[in-house]
């Protein structure tokens, strides 16, 4: 089967009520490629005012969500306040979110779980650090966050990988389309574990330091579908990113 090409873009805690009106304004009125699916992730904040304004054929995301159905959570919003709201993805496990936040392997997995069960669709990243990848250990790295997830059993359909080595986040230095068709690769590969439909059918995107220059060459290997864009989605270029796949 054909793998639909998906880019999204992932503001992270960037932007305002004007700029992000902005981006949304210029997506509104560019000439998309129909053949891409394209979701953009704003700040929970504008999350609304980004859904009430941004055409329809593109969806929007969280950037986390919450793996309890409501309650004394301060702080923390949940898959159905999301999908009341018609925010049908979010994010999870972004490196950020795992080295900054600190959130373990089986906390993102639990939360992956439960928002697939209850129908929201998760961009579920993976990636190495530096350290880890000249240790000649990134594949090691991204089997055991594969594991972890695979053990919660999730429904694999309501999922999109988003390989980041950690190294090419925001720091302008992208992986080399050989090093991310290799990891590429290696995460289809491993999805055969789950099933051969599930490898052929799961979208594995590329992100870290993606930009309208770069896009064209990574969007040409054969296991990257699409890509997670963080800087360049909040500038007009996002729009070449998305148009980059012939
Ligand atoms: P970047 O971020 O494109 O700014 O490197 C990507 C991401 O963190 O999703």
């Amino acid at each position: 089967m054909a793998r639909k090409f998906f880019v999204g873009g992932n503001f992270k805690m960037n932007g305002t009520l004007s700029s992000i009106k902005e981006i949304v304004d210029n997506l509104n009125k560019s000439e998309l490629d129909s053949n891409v699916e394209v979701v953009i992730s704003p700040p929970s904040l504008y999350l609304l005012p980004t859904r009430e304004h941004l055409r329809k054929e593109i969806e929007v995301a969280a950037q986390n969500v919450y793996d309890k159905p409501n309650g004394a959570f301060t702080g923390e919003i949940s898959v159905s306040q999301l999908k009341d709201s018609n925010i049908t993805w979010t994010i999870l496990g972004h490196s950020e979110r795992r080295t900054i936040l600190g959130e373990s392997d089986e906390v993102v997995s639990t939360k992956t779980k439960y928002a697939t069960d209850n129908g929201l669709g998760v961009i579920w990243c993976c990636g190495e650090s530096l350290e880890e990848r000249e240790a000649g250990n990134t594949i090691s790295v991204i089997t055991k966050q594969l594991d972890s997830l695979k053990a919660q059993n999730p429904d694999w359909s309501k999922i999109v990988i988003a390989y980041e080595p950690i190294w090419a986040i925001g720091t302008g230095k992208v992986a080399t389309t050989q090093q991310a068709q290799d990891v590429h690769k290696a995460i289809r590969d491993w999805l055969k574990g789950v099933s051969d439909k599930v490898s052929d059918e799961t979208r594995v995107l590329y992100g870290g330091s993606v930009n309208e220059s770069n896009c064209g060459e990574l969007s040409k290997q054969p296991d990257i579908d699409g890509f997670l864009v963080g800087g360049a989605s909040l500038k007009p270029a996002f729009v070449k990113i998305i148009n980059c796949h012939q």
